[in-house]
């Protein structure tokens, strides 16, 4: 069993990255790599961020323009047609996402939730420019024949980010929910709402769909992913819980801290993490890329969720 080290510990190398989550290669020429996810829709994606395209008889549909490739987002479109990008669709308001979308110039349709919106208006970033369509609970955009239906589902991740379905292709991208192959960014990706994050896993597992796209990660989600992370969540979970009930504060704390209820309370959480990561090495550390990265996250994360939410 590969041993996890102590949070803030260097340590020469983490535990490799298997297989089960690496995905095909990128051509370091073009920086991106495109894939088609069937009638006329496509990834784009460097390995590391990920958007869509969706072809249809007059114009392209972006959804998110990651400032990381964006700059290559004309030359992907040229891969596969010559016409026009007319819509751009905001999975959310985070600009690692949606920040090379000016960059992208003309003046597309662009659509996103109400919160999406109001985080716009309040970042006054240029580069992500304020949407000029937006909805509350559900949109359907249709462009010629092609379909895709937004909708909000409250926060998890921040406020505002959407599923976004296309029904003919039965694909569903959802971002910075679902890591496919990997454990989440750290502190269940930064969720918002955990409660609402752990929710949110849910109901994607009660939807329709073949291919899930995440926004991260080297490759595209299958059912069986979602499992997975649903699984490794109520793990999370429930050894978060254990540690709680088993750890009593105020153990090994200096009697000359004693009226430090700060210290105290350091104490007993370290505590309650590592009982929470050693409950959860055995059986997630080789079976969720980057494991051992943000355990710790994820177990402070769950307790501070278990105790005040
Ligand atoms: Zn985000």
């Amino acid at each position: 069993m590969p041993t996890v080290a102590a949070i803030g510990e260097r340590i020469g190398k983490y535990i490799d990255v298997p297989a089960s989550a690496k995905g095909p290669a990128i051509d370091p020429a073009k920086g991106y790599r495109l894939q088609d996810l069937g009638g006329g829709l496509y990834l784009v994606t460097d390995n590391a961020y990920q958007s869509m395209l969706l072809v249809y008889d007059e114009g392209v549909v972006v959804v998110d323009a990651p400032p990381a490739y964006s700059a290559r987002l004309p030359q992907a479109i040229a891969e596969v047609t010559a016409k026009p990008i007319t819509h751009v669709v905001y999975s959310h308001s985070h600009i690692d996402h949606i920040g090379g979308t000016k960059a992208l110039g003309g003046r597309p349709v662009i659509i996103a939730q109400d919160e999406t919106a109001q985080l716009l208006k309040r970042a006054a970033d240029p580069n992500r420019p304020l949407p000029t369509v937006t909805f509350a609970d559900r949109y359907t955009l249709r462009v010629g024949t092609q379909v895709l239906e937004l909708s909000y589902h409250g926060n998890a991740h921040e406020p505002g980010n959407i599923f976004i379905y296309a029904p003919a292709q039965r694909v569903l991208m959802v971002v910075d929910i679902i890591f496919p192959g990997w454990m989440p960014w750290r502190r269940f990706a930064l969720a918002q709402d955990i409660p609402g994050y752990f929710a949110q896993v849910e109901e994607i597992r009660t939807l329709e769909w073949d291919t899930l796209v995440g926004g991260h990660v080297a490759r595209t989600g299958t059912r069986a992913d979602v499992a997975a992370q649903a699984e490794f969540n109520q793990d999370v979970k429930q050894a978060a819980a254990t540690a709680l009930a088993a750890t009593k504060p105020g153990v090994g704390l200096n009697p000359l801290d004693a009226a430090n209820p700060w210290a105290a309370f350091d104490n007993y959480i370290d505590r309650v993490a590592a009982h929470c990561v050693n409950t959860l090495t055995p059986k997630w550390s080789t079976r969720l890329a980057g494991f051992d990265v943000y355990v710790w996250d994820q177990c402070y994360a769950m307790e501070q969720s278990l105790r005040i939410e």
